[in-house]
């Protein structure tokens, strides 16, 4: 099965993402994180990108779909997969459906989670996570039970992302209303595009994506 999770940042699609890929057994490509572990290493992509992601701004296209095309060809991916931030323009979300096209695969969910901006702001500005294994928590909403440990996994290494910032959310959002809404109406088209409320509790947004894909997702 193979599934586009769409939505402005902030919006919940790395934590759904997350729980569907450990019921289903399918792969999350999250191209934020694909990027951030480029800027890590200082990749030739990495080095192009870091100053575009600080600034809040899209990485150019060409990059993504060359590394999204790369990505769904490994072995992996064959069970399918569910792509995260991706894609985030028009000739992206085109070169995505060349590319399925031409491995024989198809898409069989695309879903919008809808946040309001306001809510974004509050959820993006408090977040931080486990850089050991990923678990996303906010200052207000779900906070470590133990200050500076993660629930999961009792690691003390929680981060927040540089991007996070206020200011650079604005940007984000900006590029998500010029670049990437446009997405919508080209998947409403398409025939392929559902919505969930994803201002919903999380665990609640999860039940919805359960009944969307027919399969049971656990709130972990
Ligand atoms: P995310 O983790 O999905 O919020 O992505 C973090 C940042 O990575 C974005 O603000 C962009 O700068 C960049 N990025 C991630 N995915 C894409 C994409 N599909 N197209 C362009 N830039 C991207």
């Amino acid at each position: 099965m193979n599934i586009v999770l769409l939505g402005p940042p902030g919006a919940g699609k790395g934590t759904q993402a997350k729980r569907i890929e450990k019921a289903l057994g399918l792969v999350q490509l999250s191209t934020g994180d694909m990027l951030r572990a480029a800027v890590a290493a200082g990749t030739e992509v990495g080095l192009k990108a870091k100053a575009v992601m600080e600034a809040g701004k899209l990485v150019s296209d060409d990059i993504l779909i060359g590394m999204i095309a790369e990505r769904i060809g490994e072995p992996d991916c064959k069970n399918g997969f569910i792509l995260d931030g991706f894609p985030r323009t028009v000739a992206q979300a085109e070169a995505l459906d060349a590319m399925l096209k031409a491995r024989g695969y198809k898409l069989d969910h695309c879903i919008e989670m809808r946040v309001d901006d306001a809510a974004l702001v509050a959820r993006i500005s408090g977040r931080y996570s486990c850089k050991n294994c990923g678990a996303v928590y906010h200052d207000q909403t779900r906070p470590t039970r133990v200050a500076g440990t993660c629930d999961s996994c009792g690691s003390k290494d929680l981060l927040r992302r540089p991007d996070d910032k206020a200011e650079t959310v604005a940007a984000r959002l900006k590029a998500y209303h010029e670049q990437t809404a446009p997405i919508i109406p080209y998947y409403r088209d398409h025939g392929a595009l559902r919505s969930v409320d994803g201002m919903a509790d999380m665990d609640a947004v999860t039940g919805e994506l359960s009944k969307l894909l027919g399969k049971p997702i656990a709130a972990v």
